[in-house]
């Protein structure tokens, strides 16, 4: 490698002597003489140096000028004065003023050897002083984690906590960076935080690395495309939570001409490990609030539903036993003939709603088994129709089916009682005073059961809701319901490896249809 080196002298022979000595120790040279400050300081900026040699004295200049010059530059370079001769002091002022050397003209031999040993001391004092810059930069690494960290921890606020936690990376290892999470199909909300003004502003719009880094679920560091032209490097890393990617932070650089390497990518996949944990314990336990209001409310429906046919029940004992106990007359036969069915009437609603309750619980602990058997499902749904009619007659629904005979598959009959009925008592609740219409047809492997009201329907937003578990959405103070119901028919048809959807508009009614296919 070349040996680059500045000559600050006025004297192109003595600049000639010099280098002859420097190559005949084997240097090869590149070299520039300056003789002006101005000189020196445009050769410093515009050129890499080894060594500096300069002369005592020069017309314009001088060598303790030129040390000064260098010093101001912020440079780090051997400096060795070449001179006729100066005195003791002069060589002690210089070399205090940070002269590596000092150099007698009739000494010249001495000057390879003080140029080798000044560039074996340079490279020592380089590696040392990148040595103290990286334990600075790990420490502000570790820094910047664990202050993220801290505040990733002090709440579930995560809007307010990761706007928060990106701030911390500007300026040190970000002019600008931004959050992006999935909020829907495509559809990201975005966090971001940037010097206020138009230009970054507009960057900020800019910015889509995101969607490739979000999609491919690996971390860019600077990727072939910019998406702005203010970017200079940037690093743009998924967030994922338990296998799941929530979204991505870019970090980027506009205002320097920093790069982003391999341990700023490691620091910024940290730290999305830490926002992407913060978001996801912040969600878990908004979901757990939410599960627990509604078991809550679940609970209060249930003993509120419990209680009423109890509290008719408990009506008619007293009846029967007022009726029982006054004095010696045969109490009246009709009379208490009509308390007993009433009575049975309200126990059968309590084992009902009791066997729903067990049902929630089998279908949660797996234990939802089947019992198949050949099921003839038109003579089911007539005969469960029948059993309904009175029912369907006194709240005005008129029943007009369209039933394909003799469709029969490899079911649970019981099950599939459950689910039709289910959806009748549903139709009497919601949809009274309007037809219903019911429809059966059997296809090769599959069969189609369709129930449809003409009800106050249900909206679309509602839809989503209706077959999760105690999920009652409030009809009128008057009808009454665990909310189970379609949950239960839902797990009972996903068992049969069927489906259940509605097909509803408000105002309009609601069909509900079952597939299933004829064996399993
Ligand atoms: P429940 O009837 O006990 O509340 P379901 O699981 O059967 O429980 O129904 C859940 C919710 O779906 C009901 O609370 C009701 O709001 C709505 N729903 C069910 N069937 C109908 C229907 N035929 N028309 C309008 N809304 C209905």
């Amino acid at each position: 490698m070349k040996l680059r080196i500045l000559f600050v002298e006025d004297s192109k022979i003595d600049m000639e002597i010099e280098l002859r000595q420097i190559r005949q120790a084997g240097h090869d040279v590149v070299v520039e003489r300056v003789e002006t400050k101005a000189a020196m300081q445009t050769a410093l900026a515009s050129h890499e140096w080894d060594v500096i040699i300069a002369d005592y004295s020069l017309p314009q200049f001088s060598g303790m000028a030129a040390l000064e010059t260098l010093k101001e530059s912020g440079l780090d370079l051997p400096f060795i004065i070449v001179s006729g001769a100066i005195g003791e002091e002069t060589a002690v002022a210089l070399m205090r003023s940070g002269a590596h050397d000092y150099i007698l003209k009739q000494n010249i031999s001495r000057l390879s050897p003080a140029i080798e040993r000044e560039l074996h001391e340079a490279a020592n004092r380089r590696a040392r002083r990148e040595a103290d810059q990286e334990l600075k930069n790990n420490q502000a690494r570790l820094n910047f984690l664990s202050e993220a960290s801290g505040l990733l921890g002090s709440s579930l606020d995560y809007d307010t906590t990761c706007k928060g936690a990106l701030a911390l990376s500007i300026p040190q290892f970000a002019d600008f960076c931004a959050m992006d999470l999935v909020v829907g199909d495509g559809q990201y909300s975005r966090l971001a935080v940037a010097p206020n003004d138009q230009q970054h502003a507009r960057h900020i719009q800019e910015i889509r690395r995101h969607e490739r880094v979000i999609l491919m679920g690996e971390a860019e560091l600077d990727g072939e495309v910019r998406d702005s032209v203010l970017e200079k490097s940037s690093i743009c890393v998924p967030l994922i939570a338990r296998g799941l990617i929530l979204g991505a932070v870019t970090f980027v650089i506009t205002d320097s001409d920093r790069r982003y390497g391999e341990k700023t990518l490691w620091l910024a996949q940290e730290f999305a490990r830490r926002v992407a944990a913060a978001i996801d314990n912040a969600k878990l336990y908004r979901e757990a609030q939410i599960a627990i209001q509604a078991r809550d409310e679940f609970l209060s429906i249930a003993s509120h539903e419990l209680r009423t046919p109890l509290t008719t029940l408990s009506l008619q004992l007293q009846v029967a036993k007022r009726e029982l106990s006054q004095g010696n007359d045969l109490p009246d036969r009709d009379r208490l003939i009509e308390v007993c069915e009433i009575s049975l009437l309200q126990t059968n609603r309590i084992i009902n709603l009791i066997e729903e309750l067990l049902d929630v619980t089998r279908i949660r602990a797996g234990r939802l088994n089947l019992h198949f058997e050949v099921v003839n499902l038109s003579q089911l749904i007539r005969e469960i129709v029948a059993s309904f009619s009175p029912q369907l007659a006194q709240a005005g629904c008129q029943v007009e089916s369209k039933i394909d005979s003799d469709v029969t598959g490899l079911w649970d009959k019981i099950r599939l009682e459950q689910i039709v009925s289910n959806l009748l008592s549903n139709v009497i609740k919601y949809a009274p005073g309007k037809p219903v219409k019911i429809g059966l047809i059997g296809k090769e492997n599959m069969v189609t059961l369709k129930v449809q009201d003409f009800g106050p329907g249900i909206s679309k937003e509602k839809q989503a809701k209706i077959f999760q578990r105690f999920e009652r959405l409030m009809g009128p103070e008057n009808i009454s319901g665990l909310g189970l119901g379609l949950y239960i028919i839902d797990q009972i048809v996903r068992a049969l490896k069927g489906r259940v959807y509605v097909e509803s508009e408000v105002g309009k009614g609601s069909t509900f249809v079952v597939e299933l296919p004829r064996a399993q």
